[in-house]
């Protein structure tokens, strides 16, 4: 299994990283759930805080392979994904360029924290490469982005932001959460880190914490010599679901996307939806960029209904399609992102961001997409 290159992506997924069971020559991995290995007579100390046990090694093995990096790391959430990584390259003094439009956990992470390590912060304007050049100081050793972004689908120019960013020397990364590995691998387009909250597509059964950060064994090291001081690991029993949800991972992830197209077409001209945003509509400001970055458009859109209508009463009418939080399980669900993924930014900072409190956020499941359609139906007769 050197060379992963060689392999298509279900077989990436089936079976690079798997732990062989030499003892019982199980069909799958083990899971080797020892806290604690002999000290001596061993390369490295194996203690799960260090990130290294059987099962964590195996498995970051096939998160590199999917997103084409040499190394990967894990992690106990994607929040601690994206403060280690984050941490492990800002020092008091640096500073860092964050798009405007952010997953509401990782915008609050920079703004409630940052000061107290004197790292100092700014956030694009826009996401036109203009903007991202406007913040640049001095100082600045990342850009950091998020594409398609949560919850409006905002499309970054990765190509434009990691040749801005290469040309002063600067580190870039990228929560790659809404597409996966599957439907985009930013180290093509020149980033240098990819971060994902793994309980999304990775984990994709709503039943695993995780993160993962991908990238080089240069950039990995810097990342894990952080990680151990923080301590955000994973348990080897999350890492054994993990290794298993991966298998289905392009399988799943088609399945949504495919799903998703059907479900953005058909919202777009339904006479109670005011607006959807989904990269994979031509209508879509940025459905040209997508189309050159993403392989499909992913499962993830964002609708308005029209003036008028009870954004809440409409999901708690919903039968089939869980109004329930977090993102990207086999089910479909939706929620208001003002009272779940940004609900700790303040109005304004919402607005700002282009988040209105009427707004929808659907994750599209692997259901059949006719039954999806008329539970929305029924759903929304009943506010007629
Ligand atoms: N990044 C994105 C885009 C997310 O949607 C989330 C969670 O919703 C996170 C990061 C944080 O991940 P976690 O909940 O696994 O900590």
């Amino acid at each position: 299994m050197k060379d992963v290159n060689k392999f298509g992506i279900n077989t990436i997924c089936t079976h690079i990283g798997e732990v062989k069971d030499e003892q019982f020559k199980g069909a799958i991995s083990p899971i080797y759930m020892a806290t604690s290995y002999a000290f001596d007579g061993v390369d490295v100390k194996r203690y799960p805080r260090y990130f290294n046990t059987p099962n964590q090694e195996m498995l970051c093995k096939k998160i590199a392979a999917l997103e084409k990096t040499e190394n990967a790391m894990i992690f106990g959430s994607g929040m601690a994904a994206v403060s280690t990584s984050l941490l492990a390259f800002l020092q008091k003094g640096d500073h860092v360029v964050l798009q405007q439009t952010l997953y509401g956990g990782t915008y609050n992470f920079v703004v409630e924290e940052f000061e107290k390590f004197g790292i100092e912060y700014s956030f694009t304007k826009s996401l036109s490469i203009k903007d991202f050049e406007e913040e640049i100081q001095k100082n600045t050793k990342v850009i950091y982005i998020e594409t398609p972004s949560n919850p409006l689908l905002t499309i970054t120019d990765m190509k434009a932001v990691s040749k801005l960013a290469a040309s002063k020397g600067i580190v870039t990364m990228i929560d790659n959460t809404f597409a996966s590995p599957i439907n985009q691998t930013p180290i093509d387009f020149g980033i240098d880190i990819m971060i994902h909250s793994a309980t999304k597509y990775m984990g994709g059964h709503s039943d695993i914490l995780a993160g993962a950060v991908a990238g080089s064994n240069e950039h990995i090291e810097k990342i894990f010599n952080m990680g151990k001081n923080l301590g955000g690991n994973l348990s080897d029993l999350m890492v054994w679901m993990l290794e298993r949800s991966l298998k289905t991972l392009n399988l799943r992830v088609k399945r949504q996307s495919k799903n998703a197209l059907k479900m953005a077409k058909y919202l777009a001209v339904h006479p109670q939806v005011y607006q959807v945003y989904y990269p994979g509509l031509k209508g879509h400001a940025d459905y040209k960029l997508a189309k050159k970055q993403m392989k499909n458009f992913g499962g993830m859109m964002s609708f308005e209904l029209k003036e008028g209508i009870d954004a809440l009463k409409f999901q708690n009418n919903l039968k089939l399609i869980k109004p329930s939080m977090s993102l990207a399980g086999v089910e479909s669900t939706m929620l208001s992102p003002t009272q779940t993924s940004h609900a700790l930014l303040s109005p304004e900072e919402r607005a700002k961001q282009g988040i209105k409190d009427g707004l929808i956020r659907f994750s599209v499941g692997i259901e059949e997409t006719k039954d999806l359609i008329k539970d929305i139906e029924q759903a929304l007769a009943k506010l007629k």
